[in-house]
């Protein structure tokens, strides 16, 4: 499903190059749960980002389902991110002016899918939301907008899901619960989760862990041996 060849990936400052990703090389099969773990800096927003098409490597290869991004327009990377990807962000990004339902409605709004809005409410009362449906953002908290956030990326049952440290805005408990919800809703669809975290016992509730140092991208083996 997924495929990461020879990655490398460096941002331009005035200083000079900064060099985030290299040599990255990953195969992430269909349904599997992995981790991106890694202290604050070390490039697991980047690598979200090149996963979702949002930036694109200077080199190496990203393969989603045998399609290298590079080969695609920006039209096809937007056609391919609204079927197929789910992204939940550390920070929500709710539109503060549609309620709960009508931001879990957007995806298959801007699809153009048919039962849109009775689809997003189903989603919404499944992540515990179903009196919550009319709020606004402003109304709502943390963990509430969170679990917005996860029914609007899962609305229209992506492929792949992709969590850029969902939990780091939310106290313990109800960032646990987050994470509860979001292995639980993934596995019942049977996607692909790539979940980016600093925290070990979240990544370690995933099958796969792969750690982030210094650019370089390496597999927990002891992890993978004891799933
Ligand atoms: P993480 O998510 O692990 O905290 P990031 O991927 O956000 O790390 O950032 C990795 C490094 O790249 C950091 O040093 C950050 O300052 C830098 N960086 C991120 N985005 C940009 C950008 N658009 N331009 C320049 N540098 C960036
Ligand atoms: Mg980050």
């Amino acid at each position: 499903m997924i495929e990461l060849k020879d990655l490398g990936m460096s941002y331009a400052l005035e200083s000079g190059k900064l060099t985030v990703l290299k040599d990255v090389d990953v195969f992430i099969g269909d349904g599997e749960t992995v981790a991106i773990v890694g202290p604050s800096g070390s490039g697991k927003t980047t690598l979200l980002l090149l996963l979702a098409g949002l930036e694109l490597p200077q080199v190496g290869d990203i393969k989603l389902n045998g399609t290298n991004l590079a080969d695609l327009t920006p039209d096809d990377l937007a056609d391919l991110r609204r079927d197929n990807l789910g992204i939940i962000f550390q920070s929500f990004h709710l539109v503060p002016s549609l309620t709960a339902l009508g931001n879990a409605t957007l995806p298959l709004e801007i699809a153009g899918k048919d039962n849109a809005k009775q689809r997003a409410a189903e989603l919404l009362e499944k992540v515990g939301l179903g009196e919550r449906m009319d709020h606004y953002p402003s109304q709502l908290s943390g963990g509430e907008q969170q679990r917005v956030a996860i029914a609007r990326a899962l609305v229209h049952a992506p492929k792949l899901v992709l969590a850029d440290e969902p939990t780091g805005n939310l106290d313990v408990n109800t960032g646990a619960k987050i994470i509860e919800l979001l292995f639980n809703l993934n596995a019942d669809a049977g996607s692909t989760l790539v979940l980016v975290t600093h925290d070990e016992e979240i990544a370690k509730r995933c099958q796969r862990v792969l750690r982030l140092h210094q650019g370089k991208l390496i597999e927990d083996e002891s992890h993978a041996l004891s799933n």
